[in-house]
């Protein structure tokens, strides 16, 4: 608009020079009708312009609060703009916000939705299960909600920055009771078959605790292990695939005789996210037969899900075949890369802390010789070193 009243104004100023030089030849009255018109012109702009600018005015209230619109037509207005939450607290503080769908709304609507999403509102001393939507990460989450990455993470016994769709994470308001340890120990008494799984990755952060775990899939490189805790005198737990305990029953006797725990680790290794969830049950039920047959002992209740994949079905499912606690780690040793010993020392030793959880491999050629220098190196700094029972107890 601003450029039609400057083309107007230049016109007219153009056509006022002429008609000075023009003042006394033939052209003298067709130069005033163009001026007049100019003028004409202009002033029509001008309030053409002026009413324009007010729409705009008007317009551009829109554009800063989108949600203006949407909450007298939708319901469940969960996320007043920053600045509004005093006057307008959130109704529904459990449910969710940015479901896909309301994207969707947004496209429906003339104005385009904000460039930045929606705030997570948490009020003060209350809890939010916000529901992980398409595309968010953690460090979106932690943006919309103001909170940091570690204390997301610190409340829901996440061990990496990973999430997935569909996954439930709490947030904590202020003055809310947060839990400090990533995971509150689990109650004695282990949830119904028919209930999911419950994804355990560190015991209490409060006690002096780690616990050794070894997963058994592919071969037998470094079943030295064995006999490294005996001469320690200590007990881990370990995950032994179905294939595994079929392969080398007497291995797997020997781990049940010697008094480690054993859990379940599936009977073919499959992906959770890459099967079906029915394929997937009767692979681990399979497993808890072979692994029954070979030690004379059942798995349950501690499956680990190979890869450590899993989702909302597949906790699910492991729940229904009958295991409470999915058991994932806190500290990763990377040991069927083959590290070496003094690597794998190094890594223990930096990233041990309360209540760990240790991932490592039968199969890690080092693994034997490093847990045997590292044993008594965590003893000196005053740590039990147990099984996942006693951790979660
Ligand atoms: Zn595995």
């Amino acid at each position: 608009m601003k450029e039609i009243l400057g083309f107007f104004l230049f016109f007219l100023a153009s056509s006022f020079l002429f008609l000075k030089y023009a003042k006394n030849n033939k052209f003298f009255y067709k130069t005033v009708f163009i001026t007049i018109i100019c003028l004409f012109m202009t002033a029509f702009s001008f309030i053409y312009w002026h009413k324009q600018d007010i729409g705009e005015v008007r317009d551009s209230s829109f554009h800063e609060s989108p949600d203006f619109k949407k909450k007298k037509d939708s319901p469940d207005d969960q996320y007043p703009l920053p600045g509004q939450e005093g006057k307008h607290p959130p109704k529904n503080e459990g449910t969710p916000p940015a479901k896909p769908g309301d994207e969707q709304d947004y496209q429906d609507e003339k104005h385009a939705p904000p460039a930045v999403p929606a705030p997570i509102i948490v009020p003060d001393g209350g809890t939010v299960e916000y529901t992980v939507a398409k595309g968010d990460t953690l460090y979106s989450i932690s943006r919309r909600s103001g909170f940091t990455v570690t204390d997301l993470k610190l409340w829901n016994g996440l061990t990496t920055n990973a999430i997935y769709t569909g996954q439930t994470i709490k947030l904590y308001g202020k003055n809310a009771a947060a839990p400090s340890s990533p995971v509150p120990p689990p109650t004695q008494e282990a949830p119904s078959g028919s209930a999911s799984s419950r994804s355990i990755s560190q015991g209490s952060t409060k006690i002096k605790e780690i616990a050794f775990t070894f997963d058994a899939g592919s071969d037998i490189a470094g079943i030295d292990i064995i006999n490294v805790l005996n001469k320690n005198k200590v007990k881990a737990t370990f995950f032994l695939t179905g294939k595994w305990v079929e392969k080398y029953p007497s291995y797997a006797k020997q781990i049940a005789a010697e008094g480690h725990e054993i859990g379940n680790h599936g009977y073919n290794h499959l992906d959770a996210l890459k099967v079906d969830m029915e394929t997937f049950k009767q692979d681990l039920l399979q497993a808890e037969a072979a692994i029954l047959k070979a030690t004379g002992r059942l798995p349950r209740p501690y499956f680990r899900f190979p890869y450590g994949s899993f989702n909302e079905a597949a906790l699910k499912a492991a729940g229904q075949a009958g295991y409470p606690y999915s058991i994932y780690w806190s500290l990763d040793t990377v040991d069927w890369k083959q590290p070496s010993t003094e690597l794998l020392i190094n890594s223990i030793e930096k990233g041990a802390s309360n209540g760990d959880i240790v991932l490592m491999h039968i199969g890690g050629i080092h693994t034997p010789e490093a847990v045997d220098q590292m044993i008594p190196k965590l003893k000196a700094k005053g740590y039990r070193l147990v099984t996942l029972t006693e951790l979660m107890n």
